[in-house]
């Protein structure tokens, strides 16, 4: 873990400092949607395990079910790793390319 917080140009401490975050919350969600698209496209394989079990317990509805929820956990899985990657992603260029601070007891924005 990174913890090199600079201290507040004003305060001259960086008790109050704090990393703007912005490309993180990007990297969240462009990751978040990269992450379930690509688990749109890997759950054609899930839909086909989830449809072959389904059917073996339950024809027709069972075929369905498993069909769904598949893709749905494909998805799901997908968008989760998405989100977990880019949010590190994010994280990285804010602190290490970017470098803007916030400090919440003067109001301070500063880079480092
Ligand atoms: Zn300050």
């Amino acid at each position: 873990m990174e913890n090199e917080t600079p201290k507040c140009p004003q305060c001259n401490v960086n008790n109050h400092v704090v990393l703007i975050n912005r490309t993180q919350k990007l990297g969240t969600a462009v990751g978040g949607v990269a992450g379930s698209a690509a688990g749109y496209a890997s759950a054609s394989s899930g839909a086909i395990v989830g449809a072959t079990i389904g059917s073996a317990f339950m024809p027709v509805i069972g075929t369905g079910m498993g069909t769904v929820t598949g893709a749905l956990a494909g998805a799901l899985a997908g968008f989760f790793a998405g989100a977990t990657i880019g949010n590190q992603v994010g994280e990285h260029i804010d602190r290490h390319v970017i470098g803007h601070w916030h400090c919440n007891r003067c109001g301070a924005e500063f880079e480092e």
